[in-house]
């Protein structure tokens, strides 16, 4: 359980009115988690105090086994493995194809015919969706009726970062729940408690733009603060070879973070990603911000490039052409 999500649980937990919640809030806070902790709270036969799960029930123990038969999870391909649904003979299983970021209709259809079925255990049964916002068209659009009339005990946890991005039909058949990003200092005893140094869980945590599990996947994947630290300097001195193992829309992100600290600098604002003392004095914005539009062009093929060292030494020689351009002008 994470620690900043203990008072949304509780507080949920009393005031949920539906049968439908939707978890929104920024993605990299804990959606998921939250989702699995209310939907083992619901199944608990035996709930603590405030209706917590009691974590020693029957029904607890299949949960935490994830084998309860009156849970089902609907989540991309793309995102089981991280999440860690997959078992064994699902790794062992070679696939061809590139893991899909969809949530699909054959997903939706087996939840609705589990939907149907009458609980296993005779109490509640639980469907997440994670993120909502992964159901393509077709399979919102086969959710929408249950989602409004779920038969017997069946409740809903929806997450979502982008709630615009939804169906409206679908928002409007759920109770909101609002996520906040935790404080910096739960963050940061957080990031140390999962092995980060207080060097890197500070900075991490700030180019995460405060989202902890977010810095913490950093991290492991081998982003260190000071390669972090030293994405300014290369962009000035036009050097893209520190982008080599960061995945390209890592790579585009990062680029995309420091051009909006620049931004905020120009005009006399905070950074957020960066230390400011890592950031170069500009007058100017107008070369920033097209620097930007090119990074945003780049970032919506960024999944597919053609060529990675070349799309890299492209942007970063840009990003060099529009530091020089902005020392120079007058601020606009
Ligand atoms: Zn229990």
């Amino acid at each position: 359980m994470l620690p900043w999500l203990e008072p949304t649980l509780l507080n949920t937990l009393a005031t949920s009115r539906s049968h439908a919640l939707l978890l929104q809030g920024p993605a990299g806070v804990g959606q998921f988690e939250l989702a699995v902790n209310l939907a083992q709270s619901w199944l608990c036969e035996s709930p603590q105090g405030g209706g917590r799960a009691c974590d020693h029930c029957a029904s607890c123990l299949l949960f935490k086994a994830r084998t309860h038969p009156d849970l089902q999870i609907l989540v991309p391909e793309a995102l089981r493995e991280g999440l860690g649904l997959v078992d064994e003979a699902e790794t062992a299983k070679e696939s061809k194809t590139k893991p899909s970021r969809e949530i699909k209709i054959d997903a939706v259809r087996a939840m609705l015919s589990f939907a149907q079925a009458s609980s296993a255990r005779g109490q509640a049964k639980v469907v997440i969706v994670h993120p909502a916002e992964a159901l393509n068209t077709v399979a919102a659009n086969a959710l929408l009726k249950t989602l409004e009339e779920p038969a017997g005990r069946l409740r809903f946890v929806l997450t979502c970062s982008a709630p615009e991005s939804l169906l409206p039909t679908i928002r409007s058949r759920c109770q909101p729940v609002s996520m906040a990003l935790p404080e910096t200092a739960q963050a940061l005893a957080w990031l140390r408690a999962q092995g980060l140094p207080e060097a890197d869980a500070q900075t991490l945590l700030a180019a995460a733009g405060g989202r902890p599990q977010e810095a913490r996947d950093w991290f492991e994947s081998g982003l260190k603060g000071s390669l972090w630290n030293a994405v300014p300097q290369a962009i000035e001195r036009g050097q893209s070879l520190l982008f080599n193992d960061w995945p390209v829309p890592r790579a585009i992100d990062a680029l995309l973070r420091l051009c909006h600290d620049l931004l905020c600098q120009a005009h006399g604002a905070a950074p957020r990603f960066f230390g400011a003392a890592l950031l170069p004095k500009l007058q100017s914005a107008p070369p920033l911000l097209e620097w930007e539009q090119r990074l945003r062009q780049a970032a919506r093929h960024a999944e597919h490039p053609l060529n990675a060292g070349l799309l890299m030494a492209s942007l970063v020689a840009q990003g060099q052409q529009a530091l020089r351009a902005a020392s120079r002008r007058e601020l606009h």
